[in-house]
Formats: C-alpha cells, sequence, structure tokens
C-alpha cells in the first residue's frame, strides 16, 4: 500500500504541479493547491502509523495546520471575498512551524553521541549567523510597518517561525544523524518550505514561492514513504565531528554579520549597527567556546594516546612469562649501570644463570612445569635483590644479573643464595665477571658466560669467577 502510494506521489505529485501552473488563477486552482498538501499530510500520517512515530506525526500535524490554514484562506478570498490577511488562517498557518520543529528536535534528540555538545555549539552558532539576515530583512521591517498590533504580531510570527524551523533543521543536519534518502528528502522539504516562504514574501509574482510550496509537499511526502523513513532518526555509524562543509558553514555564518553590514555601507543603507554588534558578540562567544571544547578533547585523545604508549613501552620491556626485564632492557641497562659505577669509582659484577638440566625439568614434568618453574625462579630470586640490582631473562631459562657496587665477594655470596631460593629444589649455574671499567658490554658478557660454561663442566650447582679461569677462558 505505502509502496502504491509512494509512486502515486512522485509520478502524480510532478503531473499537479504542471497542471497548477496551466490553470487560471480561482477556487479550483487553490483547491488542487489544498489537494497536493492533503495528499503530504496523508503521506506522512501513514509513516506515523506505520513506524509508530512521534515525528512522522508531528510533521503530519504541522502540515495539516497548514493546509486548514489554506481552506480558510480560499474560503475568504473565492467564498466570502474577504481579505485573508489577517484572519484565523493565520493562527493555523503560524501553528505549522512549532510543530514541525518539534519533530525535527525529537529526530535530533535521538543522534545523542559523546560530540552532541559540540554539535549543539554548531547549530547554535550556525542559527545565530543565519538569523541575523532574517532579522534585518524581515523582522525589522515588520516592527516598523504601520500595521494594526494584532496584524504586525502576525507579519513578525512568519519570520520567526522560519528561524525556528531553521534552527531544527541546522540542529538535526549537525547532529550525528545516520543520512538516508529518507532524511535528504525530508530536510531538502524543509529547506524548500523555508525558501518559499522567503520568495513569497519578496516576490511580486507568488507562482514561484507557491510552486515552492508544492514542492515542498511532494518531496516531504515521499520521504515519508520511502522504506527508510523508519530509520530517519537512528544514529550514523560513525559520526564525523568537524568536516569540511561544516566548517565551510560555520564560517559562512560568522560572516554574515560583518558582511550585512558592508553590504549596507556599501549600498548606503542605514547600518543594523545594534543587530550586527550583538550577534558578532555572540558569535565569539561561541566559537570560542567550541575551541576551548575541541581543544579539551584534543588534550583527552593525546592523554589516552599517551597512556597506552606507556602501556606498549612497558610490554615492549618486559619479558612476558616472568614479568622481569627481557634483554632488550637488560642490554639498554647495562650501558647505565657501567657508566654510573664509572663515574662512582665503583665495582660492577654481572654474572648469567642458567638452570641446570632444564630440558630434562621439561621432558619429564612438562612445559607448562617448566614455564612455572621460570617464573617462580624469577620472582624468588627477586625478592633477595635490592634496589640497583637488575635481574633479567636474557632467553630460554638464562638470565643475567648486574649487581652495581657490589664487590665480587658480595656478588658471588647472593648468587649461593639465590641458587639456594631457586624452586622445586632445583639449581643452575653461574659465571660471575668484574667489569674491568674499559671493557664493553659484549666482552663483559662474553667472559661471564665463558665462566658460565665452565661452571657447568665443573658439574652445574654452582658459581665460577671469570678471574678464576684467565682473561683468555
Ligand atoms: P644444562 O644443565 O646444560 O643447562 O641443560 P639444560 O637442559 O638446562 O639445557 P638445554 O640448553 O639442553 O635445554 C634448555 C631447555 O630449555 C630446552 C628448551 O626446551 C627449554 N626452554 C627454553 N625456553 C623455555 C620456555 O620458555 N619454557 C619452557 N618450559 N622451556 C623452555
Ligand atoms: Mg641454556
Ligand atoms: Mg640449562
Amino acid at each position: 500500500m505505502i509502496t502504491q502510494f509512494r509512486r502515486l506521489l512522485l509520478v502524480g505529485g510532478p503531473l499537479l504541479i504542471g497542471v497548477w501552473f496551466l490553470l487560471p488563477a480561482g477556487l479550483e486552482r487553490n483547491a488542487l493547491y489544498v489537494g497536493v498538501g492533503a495528499l503530504s499530510v496523508a503521506a506522512n500520517a501513514v509513516a506515523a502509523r506505520h513506524w509508530r512515530s512521534w515525528p512522522w506525526a508531528l510533521f503530519a500535524a504541522g502540515q495539516a495546520c497548514a493546509v486548514v490554514g489554506d481552506l480558510l484562506w480560499i474560503y475568504y478570498e473565492n467564498i466570502a471575498f474577504i481579505d485573508p490577511f489577517p484572519s484565523p488562517a493565520d493562527g493555523f498557518y503560524l501553528a505549522e512551524y512549532p510543530l514541525l520543529t518539534a519533530a525535527l528536535l525529537l529526530l535530533s534528540r535521538r543522534h545523542r553521541t559523546a560530540d552532541d555538545h559540540l554539535a549543539r555549539l554548531d547549530s547554535t552558532m550556525l542559527v545565530a549567523g543565519l538569523a541575523l539576515p532574517y532579522w534585518v530583512l524581515l523582522i525589522a521591517p515588520a516592527l516598523q510597518s504601520g500595521d494594526s498590533t494584532l496584524g504586525t504580531l502576525i507579519a513578525l510570527g512568519y519570520p520567526l517561525g522560519d528561524v525556528l524551523l531553521l534552527g531544527g533543521v541546522v540542529r538535526l543536519l549537525v547532529v550525528s544523524g545516520a543520512r538516508n534518502p529518507s532524511f535528504r528528502l525530508v530536510t531538502a522539504a524543509v529547506l524548500t518550505l523555508l525558501i518559499a516562504d522567503v520568495t513569497f514574501t519578496f516576490a511580486e509574482d507568488t507562482t514561484l514561492g507557491t510552486m515552492a510550496f508544492l514542492a515542498s509537499y511532494l518531496l516531504w511526502g515521499v520521504g515519508a514513504l520511502l522504506p527508510s523513513a523508519g530509520t530517519i532518526g537512528d544514529p550514523a555509524p560513525r559520526p564525523q565531528v568537524l568536516t569540511r562543509l561544516r566548517l565551510a558553514a560555520l564560517t559562512g555564518a560568522v560572516l554574515l554579520s560583518p558582511g550585512i553590514l558592508i553590504v549596507q555601507l556599501v549600498a548606503g543603507l542605514e547600518p543594523s549597527t545594534w543587530a550586527v554588534a550583538l550577534t558578532s558578540a555572540a558569535l565569539f562567544v561561541l566559537v570560542v567556546t567550541r575551541m576551548a571544547g575541541m581543544v579539551r578533547r584534543l588534550e583527552e585523545q593525546a592523554g589516552q594516546l599517551a597512556d597506552q604508549a606507556r602501556l606498549l613501552d612497558e610490554l615492549a620491556r618486559t619479558d612476558s612469562l616472568t614479568g622481569l626485564p627481557n634483554r632488550r632492557t637488560l642490554d639498554a641497562q647495562l650501558v647505565r649501570d657501567m657508566a654510573a659505577t664509572r663515574a662512582g669509582h665503583r665495582p660492577l659484577p654481572v654474572a648469567i644463570l642458567d638452570l641446570d638440566h632444564f630440558k630434562h625439568y621439561n621432558d619429564t614434568r612438562g612445559h607448562q612445569a617448566g614455564d612455572d618453574l621460570l617464573a617462580g625462579a624469577g620472582m624468588s630470586w627477586s625478592l633477595l635483590l635490592r634496589d640497583g640490582d637488575t635481574l633479567a631473562r636474557y632467553g630460554g631459562e638464562e638470565f643475567v644479573l648486574l649487581m652495581p657496587g657490589r664487590t665480587e665477594d658480595d656478588a658471588a655470596r647472593l648468587l649461593d643464595r639465590l641458587r639456594i631460593a631457586t624452586p622445586d629444589l632445583q639449581s643452575f649455574s653461574a659465571g660471575l665477571a668484574l667489569w674491568d671499567g674499559t671493557e664493553p658490554p659484549d666482552e663483559l658478557l662474553r667472559r661471564a658466560d665463558r665462566a658460565l660454561y665452565a661452571a657447568k663442566e665443573a658439574g652445574r650447582g654452582r658459581v665460577v669467577r671469570a678471574a678464576e679461569i684467565g682473561a683468555s677462558g
């Protein structure tokens, strides 16, 4: 049913506008106009019922007000021959704006995201900027017109209604909603309605304005009958904060107020000094608030990135099985310890520890038990160290221990205590080398490794000093 209705509007709508254009002014032509409006009301009501949606119901209600206003207007002009302005018809026309705006705001409320605050600021900026030309061209002149008070009030109501509706549609466009076909048609319909209002006010001939009203009805009606009408208010999958288009729109809105002043001055018109000054002041405050919001966001994001970088750095520097510093960290620490002990004329003993018969342990107890032994040994040994000592997993079941500030004897005693503390009655062999103060790190480790080899050769479960086996090993 909805599909047929949509096809009818798509094909019949443009035809009706064509017929309207060809008909001479009079009752038939006006009746045709009301008919198109009624079709759009029906389409919006169908969408409201089908999707059980308040926004579509409010769209239908708003347009119904306009159609009733049209009927009254036709009655006054074509039947009773009374000037329809001002009349109750205006009351219905004016009621359309808050209803449509309410629907637009309801739709934009569904889009709540973290960037809503910025979106609100953006829409306020756009509306403040765009309201100024309405004020200068429509509202201020209406205030100064010599009409009766009621007439003035009603005449003011139309541009104010436009600004209201503009606010609603800008808000909807600025929040991060999914741009589906129904959404596009409805926003196009609202913008066409706004253009129609302005054209109607300024153009001598009302044909163009009326055709814009008709086009707005059709766009709206088709938009209501599209399958995407049900998801018109759904949030966008990935909202963008500041698109190029938005930046351009914001710049344009902000430049409107000095622009209007310049045009007035160049054209020799009376400048709207107060309106421009107040709008500019409001816009400056909004721009600064917007900037502050963005800077805060950037700072937050920078903070999160720094946290992640710290975590990644920590992970890159640590051995995942034992939680000890890894080989890369150890190499850097050795260079630092060398510099510090040389400067302080302190000794720097370095040991390589290698678990004894670990392959056998693995083979008999399983790989998981081997892992547990590695982690447990790292933990038990660490408890016996002091600040300044660095124990690292160098690879496999090999560990390196840096003991800056300890004498070689002290270091050997510490290694004996560590060996006894090895979990599950296991042991290690260690090669101990005292830095000579000049040799490069890899040479120092090579000497410790040769001493380790000697310790294994001598029967394991012991510490051998590099000095004992001679420089050549
Ligand atoms: P030695 O007393 O001569 O040092 O004999 P070993 O068996 O300890 O030495 P070998 O080099 O023959 O074997 C080392 C074993 O360590 C072999 C390897 O499977 C095991 N290994 C290396 N890294 C890990 C690890 O991360 N987890 C476990 N469970 N085993 C490991
Ligand atoms: Mg080994
Ligand atoms: Mg081993």
